[in-house]
């Protein structure tokens, strides 16, 4: 019965066949028993559309936690190993968090419900708006947007209204620096603005002379990492922005990297105008294939009358006296861009998770999560350094960026990735930034202790040796995961979504 629908072969393993959730089937097992229905019957769509062939799985309940179970087996996660991925701050994530957004008061509420019933959301979403404006330094913070990169459409739009409203209309051009994450130069590609690329100078700051040559009156502002991509602060960072709003152009800070800050330095005292937080990266909500991301946007006072509506606000103050509590509900500001998402953004999953831990470390703790994810990084990137090349070096932040590759050997920087899955470990975010070559992007983050570090570098100054002595079991690698080297391009390409199928469905009947 056990079809080859999902097999794969790596090298030194065995061809792998995987029964499909279709092989476990079998006609008439249940796993669920429908309720009876307490709602009135409503028609069934039209005979057109019904597919009565439709072969569905039949299972019982453990034949399909075993199922699911079996897949997760096959992942990496978080909570199974070290995953050092670059720019992703890929940290543990409190299992506190899972308790307090499955609370059914925060569970099972409903975005259109009348605001008195939902007062505890309200006061949880002011108080998270509140502490973000105290963590990073601005005057008014929107929750909304549903990722770090929607975070930054948001805020270039906001910036767009901005210059429109004072009747500033040639200002067209977003300057970024080479180091830049993608979604930078794509949010405002969106916008139909033009990109100009500031190239980064030889201690990975970005080039004044250049920065200076490209401010002129149409500039709409500069999106700037800081710490950018490579880990490192900028050295000049006053002098950045200076210039920049001495154009007439606003500052923008994608705040992916807030983790090293946190509780040190705040973007909106640096003179930032407008930051997006990634609450899945510093304020640990699980992501990336797996979890919602949750992009807020803090604004300085100009650009807040821009922000989407509705914030949550005070509609009527409190009394403490008479243990009264506020009246929260919704505002819209005056010249707001308009909603930016349904309903408020991502309750349970985000602000709830991100409301916990920020709550749970108070001010301290979240300083000290800067400290060690700035301590952890700089230990490793010392361990390495004389094995692998570390073109900007000097003291970095939370993450720094090494070059995978050495002399004499053909090994890159993705057959080191693959290798260290052999050994347990997730890889670190590869060939990003683009200006380090055969680049390795390292983010212990500060939930790792010293054993973990010293076992994930010693694997990497084992893998740079296999490269000189034995650069094929690199090359082939990874040769002992459940599969193979995989076809990228093919995969980008040839999109296959749905493999749960059985072989001979016929998709287009
Ligand atoms: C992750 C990241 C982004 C994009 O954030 P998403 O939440 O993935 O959309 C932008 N810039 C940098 C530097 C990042 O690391």
């Amino acid at each position: 019965m056990v079809s080859a629908s999902s097999t794969t072969s790596s090298p030194l393993s065995a061809t792998i066949v995987e029964p499909t959730i279709f092989d476990l089937s079998s006609r008439g097992r249940v796993g669920v028993r429908m309720p009876e229905s307490d709602v009135p019957a409503a028609e069934p769509p039209p005979q057109h559309l019904l597919r009565p062939e439709l072969p569905l799985p039949e299972l019982a309940e453990v034949d399909v936690v075993r199922h699911y179970m079996r897949l997760s087996k096959f992942n990496y996660s978080v909570d199974g190993g070290f995953y050092p991925l670059g720019s992703c701050t890929m940290k543990y994530n409190p299992k506190i968090n899972e308790d307090v957004c499955r609370l059914p008061g925060f569970l099972f509420t409903h975005p259109l419900q009348p605001i008195e019933t939902v007062q505890g959301n309200l006061a949880l979403m002011y108080q998270l708006q509140e502490w973000l404006k105290e963590i990073a330094g601005f005057a008014a913070v929107t929750l909304q947007p549903a990722a770090g990169a929607h975070g930054e459409f948001t805020g270039v739009l906001m910036m767009r209204a901005y210059h429109k409203s004072r009747g500033d209309d040639k200002r067209v051009k977003m300057l970024i620096p080479d180091a830049a994450h993608g979604t930078n130069p794509a949010s405002v590609g969106m916008m139909g603005m033009t990109v100009v690329t500031i190239p980064s100078d030889e201690r990975g700051n970005v080039d004044l002379k250049a920065l200076e040559a490209a401010c002129d009156d149409t500039v709409v502002g500069m999106m700037l990492t800081n710490p950018n991509t490579l880990g490192l602060f900028d050295e000049n960072i006053e002098k950045v922005i200076a210039l920049v709003h001495g154009c007439g152009g606003l500052m923008y800070g994608d705040g992916a990297n807030l983790n090293a800050l946190l509780g040190i330095v705040r973007p909106g005292d640096l003179g930032f105008d407008v930051m997006h937080f990634n609450l899945h990266k510093t304020f640990a909500v699980p992501h990336g294939g797996g979890g919602p991301g949750v992009g807020p946007v803090g604004v300085a006072a100009r650009l807040a009358d821009f922000l989407p509506e509705p914030l949550v606000g005070i509609l009527e103050e409190g009394d403490e006296d008479k243990d009264m509590p506020p009246l929260y509900g919704y505002m819209k500001p005056a010249k707001s861009i308009g909603r930016m998402k349904a309903f408020h953004g991502h309750f349970g999953g985000g602000f709830v998770r991100s409301f916990t831990y920020i709550a749970m470390h108070g001010p301290d703790g979240l300083k000290d999560i800067a400290q060690y994810a700035v301590l952890n990084a700089n230990y490793l990137q010392a361990r390495l350094r004389d094995t692998y090349h570390i073109p900007f070096d000097r003291i970095c932040m939370h993450e720094f960026v090494a070059e995978g590759q050495f002399e004499g050997s053909d090994v890159r920087a993705l057959d080191i990735s693959k290798r260290l899955m052999d050994y347990n470990f997730h890889p670190p975010t590869n060939y990003f930034p683009l200006i380090v070559h055969e680049a390795l992007m390292i983010e212990p983050t500060e939930t790792e202790n010293k054993d973990t570090l010293d076992a994930f570098a010693e694997t990497m100054i084992k893998i740079a040796e296999e490269a000189k002595t034995n650069s094929a079991i690199v090359k082939s690698a990874p040769n002992n995961t459940q599969f193979g080297r995989m076809d990228e391009v093919k995969a980008a390409r040839e999109l296959v979504l749905c493999c749960w199928l059985p072989e001979n469905y016929d998709l287009s009947a």
